[in-house]
């Protein structure tokens, strides 16, 4: 495991917090939601109770490299600071000789938001001069950023190299999830794995082979699965050289004794459009002219049989094209079914988070990451850069 903030002394150090409050802002630029702000209030509130300095880093839409006032942190360190009832200072110029006057003017205990990170060509690029100049702001790096962990960039990676490095609280439950339901799982375990981008999935089907009972494909991602055994998938979206692949994961799924379940049914549509014709086929038996859109009933029964004995439930992806109200009903269902179960579940992946949260379930399950993309990393087994760089407790 890697160190957090409670391996550490923070007492009169000033602390470097990589946040990410990629929050979504209207046209009139008022916060439309504030969860990823709240969520690092125990990091935040811990730090301050325990005498550190606490300068805050995030990112905040795409501004290229080009400062864009529409994207400035102004609006954010405003929330923050009625949320923690205290006033925060803020830096223009992270580069500017005040901007380091200003750290180390700081009394312990209080609170400096610098401005967005990516006005700054360097920071994606992860430029070394760019860090070392970052590095100079503090005497300890804590990363609280899960969402961009999985990227090398300056104010993630390049600093954390460059200083004592720890997890913030978000980022420490995080990997503990993550941990708990990938090496120390309650069985029988549950995949549910969906969407439309196959080839980032494959490589998570080859690490949980080895970790679950049961691995349950819906989506996009299905189609190519039920080509490769043989079947007609119609003009349902498909990836033709990834046949071998999937034929080789279902075999060694076979050979482990892990279950993989295909869709029995699908609806299908005409058109990938909202108001397109529909009909349910049969998996391997559609009409040249319909596409996989969402799993059927038979299917969805199926799922929710081994849903509901499941201990552990790990979801990525959803299993039709959920962005339409006609084509929703397998994921909404299969949310639900979550929801109701007592099995310790995750969810990772805007959209599952998506479906999750538009039902108002959230509450229902164990651990909704914050990370799309770093979440699918764990998922395949790979490590994260910018968790590496942390110390090691
Ligand atoms: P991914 O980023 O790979 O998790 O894919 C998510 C996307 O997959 C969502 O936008 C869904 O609309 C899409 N998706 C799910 N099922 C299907 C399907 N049967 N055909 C095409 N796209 C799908």
């Amino acid at each position: 495991m890697k160190k957090s903030i409670r391996d550490i002394e923070v007492n009169g150090k000033r602390v470097f917090v990589r946040v990410d409050y990629n929050v979504p802002m209207s046209e009139d630029l008022k916060i439309v939601d504030d969860t990823r702000i709240v969520s690092t209030l125990p990091t935040i509130n811990y730090l301050i109770e325990h005498g550190a300095k606490v300068i805050l880093c995030s990112h905040l839409g795409r501004p290229n490299g080009q400062v864009d006032n529409k994207l400035s942190l102004r609006p954010i360190m405003a929330r923050l600071s009625k949320l923690l009832d205290k006033p925060i200072s803020f830096a223009e110029d992270v580069l500017a000789d005040s901007t380091v006057e200003m750290t180390e003017n700081m009394n312990n205990g209080e609170i400096l938001m610098l401005e967005n990170i990516r006005f700054y060509s360097e920071e994606e690029a992860n430029d070394e001069k760019f860090a070392t100049s970052l590095s100079k702001l503090a005497d300890i790096f804590v990363l609280e950023a899960f969402g961009t962990s999985h990227r090398k960039h300056a104010s993630t990676y390049g600093i954390a190299k460059l200083l004592p490095s720890v997890a913030g609280f978000l980022v420490e439950n995080e990997l503990k999830m993550f941990d708990r339901v990938l090496n120390s799982p309650e069985h029988p375990v549950v995949a549910i794995l969906g969407g439309a981008k196959i080839a980032d999935k494959l490589p998570v089907i080859e690490n949980l082979i080895d970790k679950v009972d049961t691995i349950l494909i819906g989506g996009g991602m299905a189609y190519t699965f039920i080509k490769a055994i043989g079947g007609n998938v119609g003009n349902s979206i498909l990836d033709n050289s990834k046949l071998d692949l999937a034929n080789e994961l279902l075999d060694k799924a076979k050979e482990k004794g892990v279950k993989i379940l295909l869709p029995i049914d699908n609806v299908g549509a005409k058109a990938f459009s909202e108001d397109s014709e529909t009909k349910l086929f049969n998996s391997g038996f559609f009409a040249d002219d319909f596409q996989g859109m969402d799993i059927g009933p038979k299917t969805i029964k199926a799922f929710k049989k081994v849903i509901k004995k499941a201990k552990t439930i790990i979801w990525n992806g959803p299993v039709g094209v959920y962005e339409y109200e006609k084509f929703k009903r397998g994921t909404n269902k299969i949310a639900k079914y979550i929801g109701k179960s007592k099995a310790v579940s995750i969810i990772g992946g805007g959209d599952s988070v998506a479906a999750v949260q538009s039902l108002g379930i959230s509450k229902k399950v164990t651990h909704i990451s914050t990370g799309g993309g770093a979440s699918l990393m764990l998922l395949q087994g790979k490590e994260l850069p910018c968790i590496e760089a942390l110390q090691d407790n």
